[in-house]
Parts: structure tokens; C-alpha cells; sequence
């Protein structure tokens, strides 16, 4: 972008938006260059912030910025983890942060609808105010925001039960990269009147075009919860669990989050009592939510006290308070922390089939031990939804991240996994989407976005572009 060019754009935001709306040069705070992890150095300075406070703010900045081919980068809450919301060389920012209503709850729909701009802890709060669950549920909940979460699928801890973000949106407005307002605000469940047009932009991390507004689903709100920690001697007893307990626990279920001994060892570190002794095969944090406490928690323990009667679980705490419920989930949460004791590591977020994951795991840090002897997996992951998180260490300096990524990927790859199963592609995850998706999907991938976005201004180098 040109520094005329630059100006000309700058100046038709001002022409059309208040002052205050669009910032410039110094008066851009350093935390809009970039997201979690990856941050844009002055060659990728954007030219202007712009701030909208309504969909038709948003509609204005697009005009201006599509006349003139200038880059658009949305932006939520930055929290996103692939470099998705990090500014391009001589882009306009567009952030929601200004559009944060919580615009209508309807108790009757049970639905929820929210300017994309709402963080999902203020979403979360509206429904519990009004005695109903919103349950996307992820440790960034402070600071996403529902546009972000829309726009990366977000998954988190209870897909299981509620399915992912893609699961709970049922209408969107969305604003297209040459400023046309496209307003499908649906509320029902059923509404099969051709395209379901809204799929396209979901996950589609900013390049199809801004979502400005949601209607979201609110469940009924869980009065009990029952958690238990178990221990298991070997991958196949915990497939096993998994299916007594999708069978017995039915649509209580809302956790199974799979812990290998790497993780739990590390996780359990320090403390002077862990729950369950270090050096069993897996650990499994199981969870259900219910609406009626005493009877559940009858039927939750008897179904734990039954799988260590059969031999499925080796070992299991139960925890019988609120604060034992913490400590519990307190280990699986160390995740969090691992990233940060542990660097250097490279930080994986891939799919492979539920019943191949241990098998995955052996293999890929079999092939990781063939460059690097002293390479080391801490894994853990959302079972149920084929999800594996897994670190990677080794001895080498400087660490070699790009090098263990191309082994990591390829094994994927090899195993049919999803190189990213819900932190979304960006830019870190970019020379990797062929792994995961066909020639075909790809192209189009590319067809669509040329019909939304003929000139390709809307997040350009992101995802495949
Ligand atoms: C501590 C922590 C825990 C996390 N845990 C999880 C987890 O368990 N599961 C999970 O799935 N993810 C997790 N994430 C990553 C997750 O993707 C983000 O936290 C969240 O969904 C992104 O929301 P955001 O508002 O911060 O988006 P940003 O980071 O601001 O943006 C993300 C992408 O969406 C685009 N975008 C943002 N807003 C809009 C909009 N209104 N219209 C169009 N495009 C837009 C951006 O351009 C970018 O490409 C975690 C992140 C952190 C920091």
C-alpha cells in the first residue's frame, strides 16, 4: 500500500466515520499488533484502527477500504492462537471491542442475541442471570469475543455435550468485503429455505467478510455437577470407558478430557499428594451435568464404583465437594502452565480419529526420536472430540520448531488427522492446510472466497491465501 494510497483511505475513513473512531500512527496501542502468539513488527504496520460502534459503521469502513483495495484485517478479543487477528502490512484493523451489546435474550427461543463484539463471559453471564447456559466454555473466556469465537469455531471443554461453536449459532449478520449488510438474524431450529448460508463465514477467520451481530443458543442451566479422576492400565480400557460412558451417562456427559502419563506426571509435579499415583497409562477427567443433583450423583458414582468392579478403571477418585472438583480439574488445567515451564516446545492442536490416538501418538514420537533421540510428547486431549494437544521437546538449540512441526504435521498427515482440530489455520498453520484438505476443497475454497471477496482485501494472507 503506497503511502498515497495510505492517505486516500485514511481520509475517507474520516469522511464517513467520527473522529474518535479512527486512529492512526502512535495513537495505535501496541496490543493491536497482534494475537496470543504471533506479533506484527513495523514492516507490517497497519495505516489506520478503526473502532465501529454499529453494523453500518462497519459497512462504511468496507465501502471505503473495497474502493480502494486496501487490506482489512477484523479483529475480537486477540486472543486467537495462530496469528489470525495479527495486522498485515498497510491494512485497516477493524475491531469490534466497541460493539459489545447483549442486545435481546429470549427465554421462550432460548436464544441469545449479541453484537460480535461481547466478550463470551459477558454472553455467559447473560444467560446465567436469566437461569440458562451459554456453554462454549474456553480459558480465554475474558477476553474473546463472540465474533472471534464464531469466526475460529472455538471448541473448548464441552463440545462433547454441546457440540462446537458452528453447533450453537443460529443466525448472523455479516457484512461482505464490499460492504453490503447481510442480516439473517434466525432464531429457529429449523429453517431449511435453501442456503444455510451463515456455515460459510463460521470458521472462516476473517476472510469471507465481518460478523457484526449472533443469535445464539441458551440451554438449560446444569444444578449439579459430578467430576471423578480415573487411572487406566492400558488405551483400550479407556476406549471401552468412553463408549459405557456415552451408553450409561447419556446426555450427561459433558467432559472426558484424556490425560497421558507424560502430562499427568508433570501436571501432578509438585504436588505433595496427587490424587491418583504417578505411572499408569492414561488418566481421564470425566464429567456430567445434570438438572436433578442428589439422583445424578447416585448414578454417577455408582456408574465409576461399577467400571472398578469390571476392572475398566484401575483406579479412581471421586470428588465430593466444590473444592475437590477444583483440584481435580486444577491438574488438567495445568496445561496453561506447562506451556510456559516447559518452553522451549512446539505446541500442537490436531485431530486424529478417536480410536487411533494412543496408536498416533507412539508413532509420531517414534518418528520425532529418529532426528531427535531426546524428544519428548506431553499429551492430553478432548477424546471424545478426536482431539490431541501434544508439546514437543527437544534437547537441540537453537529449538528447532519449524523442523519437529514438518515431522508432527506429516505423521498427521499420514494418519488422516486435521493439522488444526480448533484453534483455526491463520498463519502458522498455513504451509501445512494441504496435509488436511484435497486439491478439490481447496479450489473451492478459493472459489468462494473470489466470489465474496473478488479483491481479496479481506485478511489477505490468511488461511490459504
Ligand atoms: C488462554 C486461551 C485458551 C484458549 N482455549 C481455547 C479452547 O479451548 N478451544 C478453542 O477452540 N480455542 C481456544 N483458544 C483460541 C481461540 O481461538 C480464541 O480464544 C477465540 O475463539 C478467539 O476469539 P478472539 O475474539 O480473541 O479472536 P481474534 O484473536 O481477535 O481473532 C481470531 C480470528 O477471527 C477473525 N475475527 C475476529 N473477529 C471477527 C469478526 N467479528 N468477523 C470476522 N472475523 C473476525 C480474526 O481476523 C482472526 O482471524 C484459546 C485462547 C487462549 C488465549
Amino acid at each position: 500500500v503506497s503511502d498515497t494510497l495510505a492517505h486516500t483511505v485514511v481520509d475517507g475513513l474520516r469522511r464517513l466515520l467520527p473522529a474518535d473512531l479512527v486512529r492512526v500512527g502512535a495513537d495505535i496501542e501496541p496490543r493491536y499488533f497482534g494475537d496470543w502468539v504471533v506479533r506484527s513488527g513495523q514492516e507490517d504496520a497497519p495505516v489506520a484502527l478503526t473502532l465501529p460502534r454499529t453494523t453500518a459503521d462497519v459497512a462504511a469502513i468496507l465501502r471505503v477500504c473495497h474502493a480502494h483495495g486496501a487490506p482489512v484485517v477484523p479483529q475480537g478479543g486477540l486472543t486467537g492462537l495462530t496469528g489470525g487477528g495479527a495486522p498485515v502490512a498497510g491494512a485497516v484493523l477493524v475491531s469490534l471491542e466497541r460493539m459489545r451489546a447483549v442486545e435481546e435474550l429470549d427465554p421462550v427461543a432460548s436464544t441469545i442475541t449479541v453484537q460480535a463484539g461481547a466478550t463470551l463471559q459477558a454472553v455467559q453471564e447473560a444467560a446465567d442471570a436469566a437461569d440458562l447456559l451459554y456453554p462454549l466454555d474456553i480459558g480465554g473466556r475474558g477476553s474473546c469475543a463472540i465474533g472471534g469465537n464464531i469466526s475460529t469455531n472455538a471448541g473448548g471443554n464441552r463440545v462433547l455435550r454441546y457440540g462446537m461453536t458452528r453447533d450453537l449459532v443460529l443466525g448472523l449478520e455479516v457484512v461482505l468485503a464490499d460492504g453490503t449488510v447481510v442480516t439473517s438474524l434466525n432464531k429457529m431450529l429449523k429453517n431449511n429455505a435453501a442456503y444455510d448460508l451463515k456455515h460459510l463465514f463460521i470458521g472462516a477467520e476473517g476472510t469471507l467478510g465481518i460478523v457484526t451481530r449472533a443469535v445464539l443458543r441458551l440451554f438449560p442451566k446444569p444444578l449439579g455437577t459430578d467430576t471423578a479422576l480415573c487411572a487406566f492400565r492400558d488405551f483400550d480400557a479407556v476406549y471401552a470407558f468412553l463408549r459405557r460412558a456415552r451408553a450409561k451417562l447419556a446426555g450427561s456427559l459433558s467432559a472426558f478430557e484424556l490425560m497421558w502419563p507424560s502430562f499427568y506426571a508433570h501436571a501432578a509435579a509438585g504436588r505433595s499428594a496427587p490424587p491418583i499415583p504417578a505411572g499408569y497409562a492414561a488418566y481421564v477427567l470425566i464429567e456430567a451435568m445434570g438438572t436433578d443433583p442428589e439422583r445424578d450423583a447416585a448414578h454417577f458414582a455408582g456408574f465409576i464404583e461399577s467400571a472398578v468392579e469390571d476392572e475398566l478403571v484401575a483406579d479412581a477418585v471421586l470428588a465430593k465437594s466444590i473444592a475437590e472438583t477444583r483440584a481435580l480439574w486444577a491438574i488438567r488445567d495445568m496445561s496453561g502452565e506447562l506451556v510456559r515451564t516447559l518452553q522451549p516446545l512446539a505446541n500442537f492442536d490436531v485431530s486424529i480419529e478417536t480410536g487411533q490416538i494412543d496408536a498416533f501418538e507412539r508413532a509420531c514420537r517414534a518418528r520425532l526420536r529418529e532426528t531427535w533421540p531426546s524428544a519428548e510428547t506431553i499429551c492430553f486431549g478432548h477424546l471424545a472430540d478426536s482431539n490431541l494437544h501434544m508439546f514437543v521437546t527437544v534437547d537441540e538449540r537453537p529449538f528447532p520448531e519449524h523442523a519437529i512441526e514438518d515431522v508432527v504435521y506429516a505423521s498427521v498427515r499420514d494418519w488422516g488427522g486435521s493439522i488444526s482440530a480448533e484453534h483455526g489455520i491463520g498463519v502458522i498453520k498455513k504451509p501445512y492446510l494441504a496435509y488436511s484438505r484435497t486439491p478439490e476443497e481447496l479450489a473451492l475454497m478459493k472459489v468462494v472466497k473470489a466470489a465474496l471477496d473478488p479483491r481479496g482485501i479481506l485478511n489477505p494472507g490468511k488461511v490459504f491465501q
